[in-house]
């Protein structure tokens, strides 16, 4: 497979500020090639003839932002769904969808789909009545925020085989058989909500995701690409179940997908070593609190001598390994496994870790890819289920000190996919006005920003014109959640531009 650069008409960027350059004096900047070819005090280059001359007038020029860990099919799914991941109790649950289904109902014969409620702590119990009271003959769909339950109005149960279920909650395999059946939607369908939720992601500066969809998702994005939707470059991961089929084609980390025009690679080997902290599934040290025997500190995934195989396997043939790992025993175990084999990679979460771990990182040139967002998320969570040990729990600060290589990502669909809610996570560990979290694990807002534009640094002559446009200097923001972009290019490129 051969490199296909972009081909793209030069572009004359004039009265720009570069994002992170000493002084705020204005440059002009000309793309072409898909790389910065100059970069210069206002006024001291002249646009070649041909090329498109854009004045910024005075905005900030930085670096195009990458999301490192996200499922593009899920998060595309997700964003057209109601989420009512707010509601405190079963019967505002049901005022949520009564509202969606007075201003947008769903077309005729379409459910209406919802997802994130956690019924564990509410007052009142999930009931197939509470919908039908609001819903009609419209099927209502709303799956739980851990997937293992979904409740159902009485069409939408009669629909997937369970009129006259008792309370419409259904849990474990009968949930995961819903849900997988209101995903199921066609090929055309989803790459046209998927090509929504890439122009989405533009609009947020974004240029580049690792998508680690669990289903092989190359073919995919590879007619995707061809059928319009260029606007970011993906790296496709590849989970055990296609390891063998990926090494037969060939396929090594970094290869370009043929016509796609350099957008769609190669990603890594993805492998899941443990479970979640929700589940008290991470595999941890010490056991969670209130549990006792087998399980009780978490579950290994794999055997050890199977994870070294599969990732010497893996690295032999080109694929660099991408590791999940969120307890501090299976990051240990993950950093262990890259010592045997001797291979670069990341490993995916990195959520607790112990402290002798973290400069193993370093040592080892082990990326860590963590999304700061989650800690927003499950800050109560892990106070409950990790107490004593939340100090080094979402341990940025300590991994950027001690020169590990961060990278960070959303893993959208668990958080969304805009990387200024994942530095501002980073940045402040606060949301929704409240304190912050272990505040010595903030990162700079410097740190934040490399650690989201794929090792590639700020913005200088020579490197590749993925950039971002913004009305302020992100390194001098107050809050960067909703942070304003005016423009986004992926190798010179417009592919987002406010009017
Ligand atoms: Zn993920």
């Amino acid at each position: 497979m051969s490199p296909e650069p972009e081909e793209a008409r030069a572009v004359f960027l004039t009265n720009a500020r570069v994002v992170g350059a000493d002084g705020s004096a204005p440059v002009d900047a000309l793309l072409d090639g898909g790389v910065v070819v100059e970069l210069a005090p206002r006024g001291e280059l002249a646009p070649p003839g041909g090329a498109e001359v854009v004045d910024l007038e005075g905005r900030w020029l930085g670096p195009g932002l990458w999301d490192s860990h996200a499922h593009l099919d899920q998060w595309s799914l997700v964003r057209r769904r109601l989420d009512v991941g707010g509601a405190t109790s079963a019967a505002e649950a049901a005022a949520l969808v009564g509202a969606r289904l007075r201003e947008a109902p769903p077309a005729p014969g379409e459910p209406l789909v919802g997802y994130g409620f956690r019924d564990a702590l509410w007052p009142d119990q999930p009931h197939r009545a509470l919908l039908d009271a609001v819903s009609g003959d419209v099927p209502v769909v709303l799956v739980s925020a851990d997937l293992h339950a979904a409740w159902l109005d009485s069409a939408a149960l009669a629909a997937h085989g369970h009129a006259g279920h008792e309370t419409g909650l259904l849990r474990e395999q009968d949930a995961f058989a819903v849900s997988t059946a209101v995903s199921a939607v066609s090929d055309a369908v989803l790459d046209g909500w998927v090509g929504d939720a890439v122009a989405a992601a533009a609009a947020r500066g974004v240029v580049g995701v690792v998508d680690l969809e669990m289903s092989f998702s190359l073919d995919r994005w590879a007619r995707r690409v061809r059928g319009g939707v260029d606007q970011l470059r993906v790296r496709c991961g590849v989970y055990p179940h296609d390891l063998e089929a990926a090494v037969e084609r060939g396929l090594r980390t970094g290869d370009v997908v043929p016509g796609t025009r350099g957008l769609v690679t190669v990603g890594p080997a993805k492998i899941i070593t443990d479970g979640s902290l929700n589940t008290r599934t991470a595999w941890c040290h010490d056991p969670y609190p209130g549990l006792s025997g087998p399980g009780a500190s978490g579950v290994a995934s794999y055997d050890q001598g199977d994870l070294v195989a599969w990732m010497r396997r893996a690295s032999s043939a080109g694929l660099v390994p991408a590791v999940h790992a969120i307890g501090d025993r299976a990051n240990e175990r993950a950093l262990d496994a890259f010592e045997a084999v001797g291979c670069r990679g990341s490993v995916e979460h990195a959520q607790l870790l112990d402290a002798s771990d973290v400069a193993r990182f370093a040592g080892l040139g082990v990326v860590a890819s963590v999304q700061p967002e989650h800690a927003m998320d499950d800050r109560d969570v892990a106070d409950a289920l990790w107490a004593g040990r939340t100090d080094r729990a979402f341990a940025l600060a300590s991994l950027v000190a001690a020169g590990v290589e961060l990278r960070l990502g959303s893993d959208a669909p668990v958080a969304p996919l805009d990387p200024w809610v994942t530095m501002a996570a980073a940045v402040s560990r606060s949301r929704d006005g409240r304190a912050a979290w272990h505040p010595e694990q903030r990162i700079g807002a410097r740190a934040a920003l490399l650690a989201s534009v794929d090792g590639q640094g700020l913005v200088r002559a020579g490197r590749v014109a993925d950039l971002v446009v913004t009305e302020a200097d992100p390194l001098a923001a107050d809050d960067l959640r909703g942070f304003p972009v005016a423009a986004t290019l992926v190798g010179g490129r417009f592919t987002h531009r406010t009017p």
